[in-house]
């Protein structure tokens, strides 16, 4: 099976009352780990490709291509959508291009107009190319110039005027944040996000920020509507930890244990463990 778009995969976790993890990739071994993790389980499984990713591994066509090859060498039968993750306007036209069968077009730092309008004119373009899309209203939290700011939670009514434009998934702040969350952190807002999803009907709505959430906040939130979770951080967070518990240890002084790929393996076994971990707690494993 080649790549798919998001719609079939969060209808159904919709309807079964679980989610499906986004998994970021950084590197050829996040493909592997996340592609091989998804197959062992049987859970359908979103990658997203941030922009610096996209400039790290040679462009969107390049990550298309090596995960549509990946899959038929591993023999991936599960479902396998690939996603832009905070795609500027000019990224999401890349990836669209580029062969993506899913994209985020985050407009949450223009007016409420524009973004708006810069969504319909993605919706349009995907529409014909059978891509799905995901938009967002009010900007995630997260760390800027070392302060952490609590996560600012999106207006429901504009949530519904970006909902109306027919894009297939949603971004709203509900007091989430990237990266490590502080230890003041207030909590996800349960009113908004039911606010939220009682304006939007029952579009898939999609948790950002997934890193350090408590588990219990997750899935009443999954309860809630949520049907996307995003997840980044714990996992590169699983890599450095097994890539600095090999290096300690001595092994790359063993052996061949200082090839790249000796080296790189730690990290990669350990970042498919963390996301079957993550799929376990959102429900999504044996929905393949
Ligand atoms: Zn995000």
């Amino acid at each position: 099976m080649g790549l798919v778009n998001a719609k079939e995969m969060l209808s159904k976790a919709k309807a079964g009352h679980y989610a499906v993890g986004h998994f970021n990739l950084n590197n050829m071994e996040s493909v592997r780990a996340f592609l091989l993790a998804a197959q062992q389980v049987q859970s359908p499984i979103i990658l997203g490709v941030s922009g610096g990713t996209a400039k790290y591994m040679g462009g969107y066509r390049t990550i298309a291509d090596m995960v549509s090859d990946f899959m038929d060498f591993l023999e991936i039968t599960v479902p396998v959508c690939l996603h832009v993750d905070h795609g500027t306007f000019e990224e999401a036209l890349s990836a669209i291009e580029g062969g993506f069968s899913s994209v985020m077009f985050d407009g949450s730092k223009y007016s409420i107009e524009e973004n708006v309008e810069k969504t319909k004119y993605i919706v349009g373009l995907c529409r014909d190319r059978n891509i799905s899309v995901e938009a967002e209203v009010g900007a995630i939290g997260g760390e800027e110039d070392g302060h952490i700011a609590m996560g600012e939670c999106a207006d429901p009514k504009e949530c519904r005027a970006i909902a109306d434009l027919g894009v297939d998934m949603l971004a709203a702040g509900i007091g989430n944040i990237h990266g490590k969350y502080p230890a003041d952190w207030k909590g996800l807002n349960f009113d908004v996000l039911a606010a939220i999803q009682r304006e939007t009907k029952d579009l898939p709505l999609v948790l950002h920020g997934g890193s350090g959430i408590p588990d219990e906040m997750v899935k009443k939130a999954i309860e809630l509507g949520v049907c996307k979770v995003n997840v980044n951080t714990e996992c590169q967070l699983a890599f450095a930890e097994a890539t600095r518990e090999y290096i300690e240890e001595g092994k790359d002084q063993q052996g061949k244990g200082f090839t790249p790929r000796a080296m790189l393996a730690p990290g990669l076994e350990a970042t498919k463990k963390k996301c079957i971990e993550k799929m376990e707690l959102f429900g999504s494993i044996g929905k393949a």
